[in-house]
């Protein structure tokens, strides 16, 4: 589903990510791992077009991404990001939050966008919260909202960069729960996360970095039986 050839991402002399090439199947769930600053959140922000890559190639369904391209915008959408930090839009409630790029991205109507947002919200089981504002959420029930709102927009693959590292200890068991049920439905999922155990029991596959480049990837069996 997504195909990353030779990328290569820098900062002035430092090379955030240095020749990656890596693929993720439909229906996979693949954990980047490593130390801080080994390029997890670059990558998967260059896959995701956050940041535009130096060198190399990202392919959504074998179709290059490309601004230059026409249906750009198109593909861009069909992934979903969850950031470390919700990026909620703190003036706007939980529901408009959910209902502003479905009204003004996919031209949903307003009702037809409260529908879709409502679904989502009582998936994550924070329906009765649509008319508050994110100031007045826990961490925990922003991520989940933030979670909702990628969902909205019906995406093929979800990217998530480090969505429970700002959370206190006691709500990481609620984002990781509303993961670990989307795995189960069979979304695609790459995911920066330093929770190794969701990347052993979740994951089907680990990639772990090092200075910008892919030290070792395999199974996430294989990864955590060895000694
Ligand atoms: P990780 O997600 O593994 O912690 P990052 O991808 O966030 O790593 O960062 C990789 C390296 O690139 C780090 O040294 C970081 O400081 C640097 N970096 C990331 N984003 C920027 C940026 N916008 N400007 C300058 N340096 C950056
Ligand atoms: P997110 O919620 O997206 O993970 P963070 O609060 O982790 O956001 O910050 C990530 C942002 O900071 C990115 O835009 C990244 O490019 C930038 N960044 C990370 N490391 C550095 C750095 N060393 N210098 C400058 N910008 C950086």
């Amino acid at each position: 589903m997504i195909k990353v050839e030779n990328m290569t991402k820098q900062f002035n002399s430092l090379k955030a990510v240095d020749d990656v090439s890596l693929e993720i199947k439909k229906g996979e769930i693949v954990c980047l791992i490593g130390p801080s600053g080994s390029g997890k959140s670059t990558v998967l922000r260059c896959i995701h077009g956050l940041e535009k890559p130096e060198k190399g190639a990202v392919y959504l369904n074998d179709q290059l991404l490309d601004p230059k391209e026409e249906h750009y915008r198109e593909l861009r959408n069909k992934m979903g990001f969850v950031f470390q930090h919700f990026n909620l839009f703190p003036n706007m409630t939980v529901l408009e939050n959910l209902t502003l790029a479905p009204i003004q991205v996919m031209k949903k109507s307003k009702e037809e966008a409260k529908e879709i947002a409502c679904q989502y919200l009582k998936r994550v089981g924070l329906l009765d919260k649509k008319d508050e504002y994110p100031n007045k959420l826990s961490g925990g029930q922003k991520q989940r909202v933030a979670i909702a709102r990628s969902l909205c927009m019906n995406p093929e693959i979800m990217l998530f960069d480090e969505p429970t590292s700002a959370l206190d200890p006691e709500m990481v068991i609620e984002v990781l729960e509303v993961m670990q049920e989307l795995a189960k439905e069979g979304m695609t999922m790459v995911v920066v996360t330093h929770e190794m155990g969701f990347a052993r029991t979740v994951a089907d596959r680990v990639i772990f970095l090092e200075d910008g480049k892919i030290i070792e990837e395999n199974s996430s069996k294989a990864f955590f039986s060895q000694p």
